[in-house]
């Protein structure tokens, strides 16, 4: 086994899951097929937490200072752990600012004797090259989006709903927060009212824009999501369209071409406003 590792991949692909599986595995008093046994009192306290040879450090406040780091190598050149094993998990790694990724670079040249790190991060170009060569890298994949469907399906989340969200974010966990807004809802309705209007070329899309949508997608972020929302429901029309080979598939196009270029209008700063209202006129004023 090697002593350092950095998991690398997006957030909600699982990364933390396995450092603690990871971490069970080599504590685990009794392991069930070479599985972690998930009853032992080493894994119980793992799973809580609480287990003293198992340090975790996530940043403090925007980043993860030098201090941290200092206080991670007194601690485990302390004696009297529990056991000869030792380790530590950082999160978000790349939060680490310049001083705590050098001092834990030196901590890295000359690791303590049954000593293991794992190093998670979303962002591995901003790992300094020195650390990332000392690490084994792990690349971790996001979920296919029937894959995560599925996942969301199982965690009893309506079907309709599951499949928007899966196509929203390839993120399971940021999908599952998704769900839990009440907010969603909100705008996900808010955006098929819209399409409603549009699809039948009715001017209180027009309308609809300043009185319900600006009121309901206030950030820049939330504005991206309508944008991304409404491309969902367009793409599930135009090829029920096709499907059944109905008319009216070049007014889904169109739409489409409208509802996918809005975004790279809202990097460039254009108001939310204007550019629903744009692709209002273009759509019903064509
Ligand atoms: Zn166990």
């Amino acid at each position: 086994m090697a002593h350092a590792y950095l998991f690398e991949g997006d957030q909600g692909t699982g990364k933390a899951e396995l450092a603690l599986w990871f971490v069970k595995h080599l504590f685990c008093l009794a392991l069930q097929e070479n599985m972690p046994c998930e009853k032992c009192n080493n894994c119980l306290r793992i799973a809580s937490q609480d287990h003293p040879d198992v340090v975790e450090i996530h940043p403090d406040g925007q980043s993860i200072k030098v201090d941290q780091i200092r206080a991670l190598q007194s601690e485990l050149t302390k004696s009297g752990f529990e056991s000869a094993k030792k380790v530590v998990i950082i999160h978000q790694a790349e939060k680490m600012n310049t001083n705590s990724a050098n001092s834990l670079l030196k901590f890295l040249e000359e690791p303590p004797a049954n000593f293991m790190i794992i190093l998670e991060t979303q962002s591995l170009g901003k790992i300094l090259p020195t650390i990332r060569s000392r690490c084994q890298i792990i690349h971790f994949q996001a979920l296919s989006t029937k894959r995560l469907q599925s996942r969301l399906e199982a965690e009893q989340i309506p079907a309709k709903t599951a499949e928007l969200l899966a196509n929203l974010t390839n993120s399971y966990g940021k999908a599952v927060e998704i769900s839990k807004d009440e907010w969603f809802n909100e705008a996900r309705d808010a955006v098929i009212q819209w399409f409603n209007y549009l699809e039948k070329n009715d001017p209180q899309a027009f309308i609809y824009v300043q009185k319900k949508l600006v009121k309901t997608f206030k950030d820049k972020t939330q504005q991206q999501f309508a944008f991304e929302i409404l491309a969902y429901f367009v793409k599930e029309k135009r090829n029920q369209v096709m499907r059944q080979k109905q008319s009216g598939l070049e007014n889904y196009n169109r739409l489409l071409e409208e509802v996918l270029s809005a975004n790279q209008k809202l990097e460039a700063n254009v108001s939310f406003q204007n550019i629903a209202e744009q692709i209002t006129l273009h759509i019903i004023f064509p």
